[in-house]
């Protein structure tokens, strides 16, 4: 049995990574210091002997006994939010965390994937997204602790792999969606399906002209598993192209949770929004052979349902 480390276990991509790895009959050791994941994403998988959790934080020195012939480090915060509430942690697990597990992977061979991010690319200049675009990035904004922190993440990454020869790959994540995100992570998918099912104000940011594209898991999961079993090392965009506007998302989740109480609230712009993105994945399709399949009008109607009952506990 191949054993992968997973880190960021408890956090919305971690878990589903881990569901999808157990079903592709790995061990799975799952690490996290709960500063953002939550054990309810990971409960389901606490009583199968093919899962191990380690509460540990990646930014400290990581042990994990026996071999590994994986290891995905996706432990950070993730939203605007988080980060700007934990900047140091987050420069932190981007930076150190990831010079730990690279250090864990040459000692135990193993093939690491970083979790980079379409952040990379700042306020892009260039659009769609390509991964030879160096990006438009505020290092001292509000946003750089996140950006630069994944920046350094790739350039200790590609390091170890010119100067070590380890075996490594790059995902550069766009927005993704679906079950296990945390309703109040600020996040803008989360934040309006949640204002819609309590029938309160969508809060839309600046204008709402500012276009993001959504992926959702399971596709995002599955250009994952195959960038890791391939042989490219070079970062490698995975997202949806299905660019929208904010305000016009915010009214088509008006639409499908069909509130009569729900209406759009205005809001300032926070300092350095990006003001478009949306991924070019030729090179996906080229090297992976590898595009979303699930549309963002079934990947919504997948999640709601999460959303609804999240929105219950909560209240409760
Ligand atoms: N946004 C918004 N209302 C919210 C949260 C976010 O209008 O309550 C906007 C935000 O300004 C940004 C976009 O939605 O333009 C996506 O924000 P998010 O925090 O989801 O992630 P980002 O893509 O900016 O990292």
């Amino acid at each position: 049995m191949k054993n992968v480390l997973i880190t960021g276990a408890a956090g919305f991509l971690g878990s589903h990574l881990s569901d999808r790895f157990i079903a592709e009959g790995y061990r799975v050791i799952g690490m996290d210091n709960l500063i953002t994941g939550s054990m309810d994403n990971i409960a389901h998988l606490m009583p199968r002997k093919e899962f191990v959790f380690h509460h540990h934080d990646v930014s400290n020195y990581v042990h994990v006994a026996g071999p590994l012939d994986y290891i995905l480090h996706f432990a950070s915060p993730a939203s605007p939010i988080d980060y700007l509430k934990m900047p140091i942690q987050t420069l932190k697990v981007g930076s150190l965390g990831t010079h730990n597990l690279l250090g864990l992977a040459k000692a135990k061979g193993a093939r690491m994937l970083i979790a980079s991010t379409s952040e990379v690319y700042g306020d892009p200049l260039v659009h769609p997204q390509t991964e030879d675009y160096w990006g438009n990035v505020n290092p001292v904004g509000p946003r750089g602790v996140y950006d630069e922190a994944k920046r350094f993440q790739e350039a200790m990454t590609m390091a170890y792999h010119t100067y070590h020869g380890l075996e490594t790959r790059i995902v550069r994540i766009f927005n993704t969606y679906g079950p296990r995100m945390r309703i109040n992570d600020g996040r803008v998918l989360p934040a309006f399906i949640s204002q819609a099912i309590r029938g309160e104000g969508l809060t839309v940011f600046g204008d709402g002209s500012q276009t993001r594209s959504f992926c959702y898991v399971d596709d995002l999961v599955e250009g994952i598993y195959r960038l890791l079993m391939s042989d490219y090392a070079q970062p490698v965009n995975i997202g949806n192209t299905d660019e929208i506007s904010i305000i016009d998302f915010a009214k088509e989740v008006l639409e499908l949770v069909g509130n009569p109480d729900a209406h759009l609230d205005q809001r300032p712009l926070p300092k350095d929004d990006p003001k478009v993105r949306r991924p070019d994945i030729s090179l996906a399709r080229k090297v992976l052979d590898w595009e979303p399949k699930i549309s963002r009008a079934e990947g919504l109607k997948r999640t709601l349902p999460y959303f609804l009952e999240a929105v219950r506990k909560n209240a409760g």
